[in-house]
């Protein structure tokens, strides 16, 4: 589904490859959970991935399509089909729980003040479907600065997924929330990829998250490549 051809990105006014090389394909099926230390090219790799950084070698193909050259018909593919979420969870803070969402699909709109008559029952009733998937359809109205860090989440989440992409990308999207918290999310994530069929590619720092809930665990160590394997191969040394 998607594949990675002998990136490498480098950082202008850097004199190391922040990735070097990078040979990868991955299937439909795959829980990618990608470790490494600071600074290994984690958040590089994934934000390489949705085409926020162009490789300064290589190609990204997705399903066959080059989308690694950032033309706006390649961006517009890769914002359709791929969703993220993020650390910080890169929500707006005064806009409601489904105003929020519906970002993930029309953008920030200036009148979000009135819902109807910006947005058509069908629209506001497919949010709906998403928001209350996730459990949050009592919070519909809340405005996201009042959420606890797992709701927060759990709307990132409902806004990557409100345009049915086929391929959700996470940058650290547990590194904020406690580790109870983190372990639901990775279950809600983990449950999304079997029932949508996502591709599911995610930066986490957690060896035993990883353990638990990938099908296949990725190592990262300055750019490299150091471990591809299944979770029971994958050891702390790796
Ligand atoms: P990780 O997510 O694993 O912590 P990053 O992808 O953030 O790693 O960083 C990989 C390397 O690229 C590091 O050496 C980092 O300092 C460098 N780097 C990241 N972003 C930039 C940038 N915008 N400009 C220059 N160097 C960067
Ligand atoms: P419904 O799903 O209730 O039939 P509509 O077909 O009227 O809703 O769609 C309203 C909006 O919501 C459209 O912009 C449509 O793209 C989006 N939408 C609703 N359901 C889906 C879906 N299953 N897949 C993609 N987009 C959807």
């Amino acid at each position: 589904m998607i594949d990675i051809k002998k990136v490498s990105v480098r950082y202008r006014g850097t004199t190391e490859d922040a990735l070097s090389d990078i040979n990868l394909s991955f299937k439909k099926g795959d829980f990618i959970c990608i470790l490494g230390k600071s600074g290994a090219g984690k958040s590089t790799f994934i934000r390489t991935i949705n085409g926020l950084q162009t490789p300064t070698i290589g190609e990204i193909h997705l399903d066959g399509l080059q989308i690694s050259n950032k033309n706006e018909k390649q961006l517009r593919i890769v914002r359709r089909e791929m969703g993220m979420v993020f650390q910080h969870f890169n929500l707006i803070p005064r806009l409601t729980v489904i105003q929020n969402v519906l970002t993930g699909k029309f953008g920030y709109r200036n009148n979000f003040k009135s819902l109807i008559g910006w947005f058509t029952p069908g629209e506001l009733e497919h949010a709906e479907r998403v928001i209350s998937d996730m459990g949050l359809s009592k919070l519909r109205d809340r405005r996201v600065e009042h959420l606890s860090g797992g709701q927060k989440q759990r709307v990132g989440i409902a806004r990557a997924l409100i345009q049915q992409p086929k391929i959700l990308l996470g940058d650290e999207p547990v590194a904020s929330l406690d580790p109870g918290t983190s372990n639901e999310i990775f279950a809600l994530l983990k449950e999304l990829h079997n029932r949508l069929e996502l591709l599911t590619i995610i930066n986490v720092h957690d060896i035993d998250l990883a353990k638990r809930y990938a099908t296949r665990i990725l190592s990262l160590k300055d750019g490299e490549i150091i471990f591809d394997g299944s979770p029971d191969e994958f050891t702390e040394d790796d």
